[in-house]
């Protein structure tokens, strides 16, 4: 092990920073936050650091630098643009036996400064020794995706009843339980829903309870997007990675299945085009079995929860049977269908309004207000069985839409098989059939749609008018 890993107390000593420039600013501003007394020794100051030593934040040695500035000092960051002057500080306070940081220059420093995830008090602290700092800072980014932001309130509450903790529970077992169940159950639920005074009662009523707390399970009821695992919301990852058991619809992607652990247990659910399915009062006992057994449960659904998701009913039972939930929103298909193929559901000049519309069956079908849905100068996007739509261009045709208004239609949106078929609902029904239009697909019916011809840029754009993609000129003369 070529480093030796080292968390510094810096509150109120002194370190000098040498070099007044923007990289001296990054580095003075973390030594800040850690309470360091920090001195910035340069011949000029650039505005931010000006301003910290108006505020008396930091102390400025001004003009060329000198040794005599190492003096008192516990740590020295060489932050200057001249190499050679950096190893000369290096050499300075090498020779007093300071700790130097050279920016930037492993072979030069005798300490380097870590990409760090915050937590605090939990702090994370990557080195790739200098050798890799952009891998450094990739596996920051993961690592920083997966720790909650509460979990910094989580260990400062856990701070503060420590002895308390320690007192109730002396035993080692059962006091590491108990800080399992802090970290897996409710307390750490109601920090993440915003809820700190209660977290802070659940805590006491545990600590006053005589039986050990025992651990209760959660569901977190979670929106997985369209298909791509890039639409997933850092929630949404963080709960896959916590998750013990996953009950999701058949339609959720093979890559966001395997974000969550290896060894967590995945079970099937729902339906798939009007296939065999999960009655709902199956996945409902799934979901109590599993939450009562103490496990953290995720029910994993297409795009989101509660846009025609059936989200509303698994709550309801959720609370009638007292078992916590969290809920995370997911990018329901009709926005990453627009997105993906460059169609804004609102504009300025077409459509003032965007409708949200399930035409899955014919009892949904009876219940919708035909003639508000054929209105001009809105947008809908319509959820639907791809059979439905002969019917559904009736009915918009028979209301009064125009022949000629553009619709696009998307399948597997998000996915790298995604086709999107552009034409006008006069001829929607014979082009879907034509290019045989399947499950799962949304279709996208306003003025707007008609953007689709030019802005389209994911994946294959199919239908008429659409855009040509010119023959090269070798092959066609060929022709
Ligand atoms: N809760 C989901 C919708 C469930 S209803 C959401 O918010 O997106 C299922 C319907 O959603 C499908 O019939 C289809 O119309 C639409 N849908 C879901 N995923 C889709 C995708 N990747 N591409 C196109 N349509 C999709």
């Amino acid at each position: 092990m070529p480093l030796y890993p080292l968390f510094a107390d810096l509150r109120d000593r002194h370190v000098l920073v040498v070099g007044g420039g923007d990289v001296a600013v990054r580095k003075t501003a973390m030594l800040l936050k850690a309470g360091a007394r920090v001195t910035v020794g340069a011949p000029t100051l650039v505005p931010e650091l000006r301003e910290w030593l108006q505020l008396e934040r930091i102390a400025w040695r001004a003009g060329t630098y000198q040794p005599e500035w190492i003096d008192g000092a516990w740590l020295v960051i060489a932050a200057t643009r001249s190499r050679p002057l950096n190893a000369r500080i290096a050499v300075d306070g090498h020779a007093r036996q300071r700790l130097v940081n050279v920016v930037d220059d492993a072979s030069l420093s005798s300490f380097q400064i870590p990409a760090v995830i915050d937590r605090s008090p939990l702090l994370v602290a990557i080195s790739s020794g200098g050798v890799a700092p952009l891998l450094a800072r990739r596996l920051r980014n993961r690592i920083e995706s997966l720790l909650d932001p509460a979990l910094g309130s989580l260990l400062q509450l856990a701070q503060r009843y420590r002895s308390r903790i320690r007192a109730r529970y002396n035993d080692l077992v059962a006091r590491q339980r108990f800080y399992d169940w802090l970290h897996d159950g409710p307390v750490h639920a109601s920090l993440r829903a915003a809820h700190p005074v209660q977290a802070e009662q659940q805590l006491l009523a545990a600590l006053a309870r005589r039986k050990e707390a025992q651990i209760s399970g959660t569901v977190v009821l979670v929106g997985a997007g369209p298909g791509d695992p890039g639409l997933l919301t850092l929630r949404a990852l963080r709960a896959l990675s916590e998750a013990d058991v996953i009950l999701h619809d058949a339609l959720i992607s093979a890559p966001i299945l395997d974000l969550a652990r290896r060894d967590a247990q995945r079970i099937a659910v729902g339906k798939r085009g009007g296939a065999l399915h999960t009655p709902q009062a199956t996945i409902h006992a799934l979901l109590l079995e599993h939450a009562r057994a103490g496990k953290r449960v995720v029910r994993l659904k297409g795009g989101d929860p509660f846009v025609f998701g059936r989200g509303g009913e698994e709550l309801a039972f959720l609370r009638e049977h007292g078992i916590a939930y969290e809920v995370v929103p997911g990018i329901t298909a009709a926005l990453a269908c627009a997105a993906y193929s460059g169609i804004p559901l609102t504009h300025r000049d077409h459509a003032q309004s965007v409708r949200l519309v399930t035409a899955h069956c014919q009892q949904s079908f009876n219940t919708l207000d035909w003639s508000d849905l054929a209105r001009e100068r809105q947008t809908l996007a319509i959820y639907m069985g791809v059979s439905q739509l002969d019917e559904l261009t009736l009915q918009l045709l028979a209301h009064g839409r125009a022949a000629d208004t553009p619709f696009a239609l998307i399948e597997n949106g998000s996915l790298p098989q995604q086709r999107t078929l552009a034409g006008t609902l006069g001829g929607l029904p014979t082009l879907a059939a034509r290019h045989a239009i399947s499950a799962p697909a949304l279709l996208i019916l306003g003025e707007v749609a008609a953007q689709a011809n030019a802005a389209h840029w994911y994946g294959e754009l199919l239908g008429e008018p659409a855009r040509r993609v010119a023959a090269p000129r070798a092959l066609a003369d060929a022709a």
